[in-house]
């Protein structure tokens, strides 16, 4: 998948469409995945990477489950010229390669 350098788009912090700065957000640096109530749900459920890890007072979590995907989301990340401020991509793409033109 090829992502442009800069992009036409709506800004909502100047209220219309500017040009703006596409960059790929590292795995470092990444937002938590989940939403509160996603992470409550995993919680309950005991989701491998949640809640108590495997300390006394609670039960080991399952294995995780690995090598399911060989591709991964897109996290791209859009920085106004104008204003500076950036925004985040609402969804990723699955992609097994991301290039940037
Ligand atoms: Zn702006």
């Amino acid at each position: 998948m090829k992502i442009p350098k800069s992009k036409k788009r709506y800004c909502k912090f100047c209220k219309k469409a500017t040009e703006h700065k596409v960059s790929q957000v590292k795995s470092g640096s990444k937002r938590g995945t989940l939403k509160w109530g996603s992470i409550q749900r995993a919680l309950k459920r005991s989701v491998p990477g949640t809640g108590n890890k495997n300390r006394w007072g609670s039960k080991p979590a399952k294995p995780k489950r690995t090598g399911a995907k060989t591709s991964k989301k897109t996290n791209i990340k859009y920085t106004c010229s104008v204003c500076k401020k950036s925004t985040l991509q609402k969804k990723g793409i699955r992609a097994k390669k991301v290039e940037q033109e």
